[in-house]
């Protein structure tokens, strides 16, 4: 991929600690040198508790802005001059736009979620979702979904965590439970859908569920997605997908809340489905 750099080209970046693993650099160039527009995205480690200094150093270099992963997302919010109305409602920024020395925050991760489950044909109105994990994915996963009219069931293994979460729905429509098999199976026998929004089964670190018998109580027409999306089939999709459910990975959501985090950037209208078709392309190889 090659990025042409002028003297005029716009910096953009993604913060975290860690960060080298990240890959927004390869999306956002792609999407930058697919659309012709003249921006770079560099990848820019900040160590935790460093945002201030950050946000300071990017104004002054004159940063069109940036998007930040672990363990960022909330540190900024005080820090922006202004929040969109789903940072506010989910209380991270995963996007900053930098306009007249303003930095604008924004959160691109609920509705990337909402936009990856419409291409599943999926709407979220009406539904009984029932989402695993109360983290910070789990929580801009959750509070749209509730804002889409669903109904969801946070289990979380910390159920604390999840109460503490089903808190900050205006809407009320979230309802904590914990992460016993019992639990897991009555609930999945009431979902439309199940989300995974632990780490179990993510490569690495990421553990293992230690039994998935609840998928045998899920209505079948029900889908199984991941917000994983390394491995591309964890094994929680590979039990769902022998069981006959439709499956579907993270990698809708990462490139959904990149076209979002690119299209606040630079204001340019971006066409998700090709742009999707040739992001998908690229993450394969
Ligand atoms: P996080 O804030 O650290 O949350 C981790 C969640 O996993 C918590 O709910 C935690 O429960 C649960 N968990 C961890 N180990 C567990 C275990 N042994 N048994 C049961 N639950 C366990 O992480 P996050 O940022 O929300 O990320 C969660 C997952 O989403 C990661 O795998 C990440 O790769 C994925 N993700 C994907 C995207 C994407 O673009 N597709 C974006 C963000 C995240 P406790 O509260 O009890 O610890």
């Amino acid at each position: 991929m090659l990025v042409e750099l002028k003297n005029t080209t716009k910096k953009l970046c993604v913060i975290g600690d860690p960060v080298l693993h990240s890959q927004s650099p390869l999306i956002q160039n792609t999407m930058i040198a697919a659309l012709g527009l003249d921006y770079v995205y560099l990848c820019q480690p900040v160590p935790r508790g460093m945002c201030k200094p950050w946000l300071e150093c990017a104004k002054f270099a004159g940063y069109a802005g940036f998007n930040a992963t672990m363990p960022h997302k909330e540190e900024l919010v005080p820090l922006m001059d202004e929040l969109d109305r789903d940072a506010a409602l989910i209380g991270a920024v995963n996007t900053v736009c930098i306009r007249e020395g303003r930095a604008i925050g924004h959160n691109t991760d609920g509705e990337g979620f909402l936009r990856a489950l419409g291409d599943l044909g999926v709407d979220a109105a009406g539904r009984t979702i029932l989402v695993l994990g109360a983290g910070g994915a789990a929580k801009a996963v959750c509070l749209k979904l509730s804002q889409a009219g669903a109904k969801v069931f946070v289990c979380n293994r910390t159920v604390e965590k999840a109460a503490e979460l089903c808190k900050h729905d205006p809407l009320g429509r979230l309802l904590p439970a914990n992460f016993e098999l019992e639990t897991l199976c009555r609930l999945a026998a009431q979902a439309d859908l199940l989300v995974n929004g632990t780490s179990l089964g993510m490569a690495g670190t990421g553990g293992q569920f230690d039994d998935f018998t609840f998928l045998d109580a899920l209505p079948r027409e029900a889908p199984v997605v991941d917000l994983i999306y390394h491995p591309a089939e964890t094994e929680l999709l590979r039990q769902a997908r022998l069981r006959g459910h439709r499956t579907a990975n993270g990698m809708g959501l990462l490139i959904h809340q990149a076209i979002l985090a690119l299209e606040h950037f630079t204001g340019v209208p971006i066409d998700a489905g090709e742009m999707g078709k040739l992001l998908q392309t690229v993450l394969r190889d």
